[in-house]
C-alpha cells in the first residue's frame, strides 16, 4: 500500500508470508465479512454452494474443521454447530416439526428440552407426548397415530435408563417417523446412533468434547445430505452458529476425548461400586451395573461408559442432603458434566417425569467424575456420608450446630429449569 496515511495503515491488513508455516493446530479464522476479489464474484456469491464461504455466519474454515471431525466420528454426512447443546436440540426440533405434527419424547429427556417442548412446541400447535423410555410396547401403540419425530436420549437424564435404540428406530421408521438421538452421555466414541439407524444425532459438545467446563456448544449430525442442507439453511435463517474461538477450544478438547473418557469412566465405575456398599445408598444408577434398567442394551450397543451417573439415598436422608453436601472439600457443586473436575448435583426428578409418576426419593445425587485420583474422591464422598450420618443420628443437634448451616428443603418444583 504505497504512500498510505497513518489512519489508513491503522485499518489495513497487510500481507505476510505463510510459506513454511504448518502448525499442528487448526487456525482460528474470525470473520463476519468475507472479502471478495471483485464485485462480480460477490454478486455470484451464493453459487459457492453450502460449503463455500460468503459470510461469517455460515462458517469459517475453523467451523469446517470441527464439523468434519464430528461427522467422521458420528459416521454421518453433515454436521451443523449450535451455540449450546440445548440450541442444537431446539433447532433440530424446530426445523423438523410443523403445526399439527406430533413428537414423542422419552420421559427421561433432558429437563430444559421438556421445558422447551411444553412451553414452545405446544404454542406452535405441535403435539408433545412423553413415553416411558424402556417400554417398547407403549411406544409401539403411541406410533399408531401419525408421528413426525421420535426422540431418544440414552441413557436418560439423571436416571440413566438405556433405551433399545435399534428397536425404537425400527418401529419409528415403520410408522414413518424420524428418529433423533441425544448422544451426549456416550459420545460417538461409545455409541454411534446413526449407525444404528437414527436420522440425526445431537451432542452437547459442552460436556465430553470440550471437556473443561468452559465452553457451550452443540452439534447436529445427519446421514442424509438433503436433511443436512435443510438444517444448515435453517440455522442460517435463524442466525445461529458457534464462535470460531469456541470451535478451536472444542477441537483441543476432542484431541484428548478418548483418554479422558477412558479414565473418567474407569474412575466412575470404581466409585459406583464403592457407593453401592455404602449403608445410606439405596440404589446406584449406572448403565454398566448389571441390574440397571437397559443394562443389556448398553452391553449390546455401547463400547464403554462415561464419568456421569446418579445415586439414590434412603428416604430419611432427603432433608439432610443439601447441608451434608457442604462437607465436600474436593468435589464442587454445580450443573453440567464431562469436565476434568468432579461435580455433584442434587437433583429433583419428580417434576421431570409425567409418563410414569416418580416413585423414588425427592432428591437424587448426580456425580460427574473428573480426572482426580479415585482415592481422593472417595475420601471426599466419605466426608459427605459422615456429615449425613451425624445429621441422621442427631438431626436436632446438627441443626443447632456450629457453622450456621441452615436446612434448605429440597424444592420439588424449584429446579426443573436446572442446566444439567
Ligand atoms: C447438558 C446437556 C444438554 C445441553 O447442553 P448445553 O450445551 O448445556 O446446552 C443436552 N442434553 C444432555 C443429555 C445434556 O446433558
Amino acid at each position: 500500500m504505497p504512500s498510505a496515511k497513518d489512519e489508513t495503515l491503522c485499518v489495513s491488513r497487510g500481507t505476510v508470508s505463510t510459506e513454511g508455516f504448518d502448525s499442528l493446530t487448526v487456525p482460528i479464522y474470525r470473520a463476519s465479512t468475507i472479502r471478495f476479489g471483485d464485485a462480480a464474484s460477490f454478486a455470484a456469491r451464493f453459487e459457492r454452494g453450502p460449503d463455500g464461504y460468503v459470510y461469517g455466519l455460515y462458517g469459517t474454515p475453523t467451523h469446517r474443521h470441527l464439523e468434519r471431525k464430528i461427522s467422521e466420528l458420528e459416521a454421518g454426512e453433515r454436521t451443523v454447530l449450535a451455540p449450546s447443546g440445548q440450541a442444537a436440540i431446539t433447532c433440530a426440533m424446530l426445523h423438523l416439526l410443523s403445526t399439527g405434527d406430533r413428537v414423542l419424547l422419552p420421559d427421561t429427556v433432558y429437563g430444559p428440552v421438556r421445558d422447551f417442548a411444553d412451553e414452545n412446541l405446544g404454542k406452535l400447535g405441535i403435539e408433545v407426548v412423553y413415553y416411558e423410555p424402556c417400554d417398547i410396547g407403549t411406544l409401539q401403540s403411541l406410533l399408531g397415530k401419525p408421528t413426525r419425530l421420535v426422540w431418544v436420549e440414552s441413557p436418560g437424564s439423571i436416571t440413566m435408563e438405556v433405551q433399545d435404540v435399534p428397536a425404537i428406530v425400527h418401529l419409528a421408521h415403520a410408522a414413518g417417523a424420524l428418529v433423533g438421538c441425544d448422544n451426549t452421555w456416550a459420545s460417538p466414541l461409545n455409541f454411534k446412533p446413526l449407525a444404528h439407524g437414527a436420522d440425526l444425532v445431537v451432542e452437547a459438545l459442552s460436556k465430553h468434547f470440550c471437556g473443561h467446563s468452559d465452553v457451550l456448544m452443540g452439534s447436529i449430525t445427519v446421514r442424509d445430505e438433503a436433511l443436512g442442507l435443510g438444517l444448515k439453511a435453517f440455522m442460517g435463517r435463524m442466525g445461529i452458529n458457534a464462535s470460531p474461538d469456541d470451535c478451536a477450544l472444542v477441537m483441543r478438547g476432542a484431541e484428548t476425548l478418548a483418554v479422558r473418557l477412558k479414565q473418567t469412566s474407569a474412575s466412575a465405575l470404581d466409585i459406583a461400586h464403592w457407593l453401592a456398599t455404602q449403608p445410606r445408598v439405596v440404589r446406584v444408577l449406572h448403565p454398566a451395573l448389571p441390574n440397571h434398567p437397559g443394562h443389556g442394551h448398553w452391553r449390546r450397543d455401547f463400547s464403554g461408559s462415561a464419568g456421569v451417573f446418579s445415586f439414590e439415598l434412603m428416604p430419611q436422608a432427603d432433608s439432610h442432603i443439601l447441608p451434608a453436601c457442604d462437607a465436600l472439600e474436593l468435589i464442587s457443586i454445580g450443573a453440567s458434566w464431562g469436565g476434568t473436575k468432579s461435580l455433584l448435583a442434587p437433583v429433583t426428578v419428580r417434576p421431570l417425569r409425567t409418563a410414569t409418576p416418580w416413585a423414588g426419593p425427592e432428591c437424587l445425587l448426580r456425580l460427574s467424575v473428573g480426572l482426580e485420583a479415585v482415592d481422593d474422591l472417595v475420601a471426599d464422598l466419605a466426608r459427605f456420608f459422615a456429615a449425613l450420618d451425624e445429621r441422621l443420628a442427631a438431626p436436632e443437634a446438627a441443626r443447632a450446630g456450629v457453622g450456621g448451616t441452615t436446612d434448605r428443603a429440597v424444592s420439588s418444583h424449584g429446579n426443573d429449569q436446572i442446566r444439567q
